[in-house]
């Protein structure tokens, strides 16, 4: 449940600080009155932890990341529009056989529908992104008001999917962002995501075609963007079964973009 590799430090700071905060003020288990799992503090005492965890974000860049947290030879695996409740297990085994972490980026309604899949994603050493609510690749054309809910209440409905862990990062739908939702994304602590490799595996192009475009395109850059949904995504977990030995063979590293 708590966050992994680069983000543990600060996440834990913020759990101590309103940890020590609802100690003082009532004595209740701050763990399960942020986590939402059951609340027991007393109301004065979540308001108060409440308070102290949203100002405790810590910001971060508002340029779009590629980058990987291994360097040159990183690559980040990134998983976009789940969870679903047939696709998303399958490639959370792939990932497991290989021991790869990867980055989902959930729609804020498929995470709201299976908390127990969010959960198993974090519980595995994934990391989250906010994907938003609703998946309209023409967001960079409406209101900052409707930027706003579209990534504010995404990123509420996965954190209380996974039990607490808020996504790390945010990636617009089709890559519409603006300079609004980045810097509002930012603000957050969500790191606007980009991609390198767009394998558009959601066109289902065949397995053959989805390794290919990885092997000839990784050179642009690390992120490569595959869906655990909208439509029979057999040949995603089929693709990763070949990609991951495939670059860990040619010495590539697996890890998360840069935040
Ligand atoms: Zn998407």
């Amino acid at each position: 449940m708590a966050r992994h590799g680069g983000g543990r430090g600060w996440y834990g700071k913020v759990l101590g600080a309103a940890l020590g905060v609802t100690v003082l003020a009532a004595g209740a288990s701050i763990w399960t009155a942020q986590a939402g799992v059951v609340g027991v503090a007393s109301p004065k005492a979540r308001t108060t932890a409440s308070a102290t965890l949203r100002s405790a974000v810590k910001p971060v860049s508002v340029t779009i990341a590629h980058a990987s947290d291994q360097g040159a030879r990183g690559v980040n695996i990134t998983i976009d529009d789940g969870p679903d409740p047939v696709w998303t297990p399958q490639v959370l085994d792939v990932l497991r056989e290989y021991g790869v972490k990867a980055t989902f980026c959930m729609v804020g309604t498929q995470a709201q529908a299976h908390p127990d899949l969010v959960k198993k994603v974090v519980a595995a050493g994934h990391r989250l992104c906010d994907h938003s609510v609703s998946h309209d690749t023409t967001m960079d054309k409406k209101s900052e008001a409707y930027q706003s809910r579209e990534i504010l209440d995404a990123e509420r409905m996965i954190t209380e999917a996974s039990g607490g862990v808020a996504p790390m990062y945010y990636r617009a739908p089709g890559g519409a962002f603006t300079p609004y939702s980045r810097k509002l994304a930012a603000s957050r602590g969500m790191r606007p995501l980009g991609w390198n490799v767009d394998t558009k595996d959601f066109e289902q192009p065949g397995t053959d075609a989805i390794v290919a475009t990885v092997e000839r395109e990784l050179p642009n850059g690390p992120t490569v963007l595959f869906h655990d949904a909208g439509g029979d995504r057999s040949e995603t977990v089929a693709a990763l079964r070949r990609i991951l030995p495939r670059l860990k063979e040619q010495g590539y590293s697996f890890g998360f973009p840069v935040r």
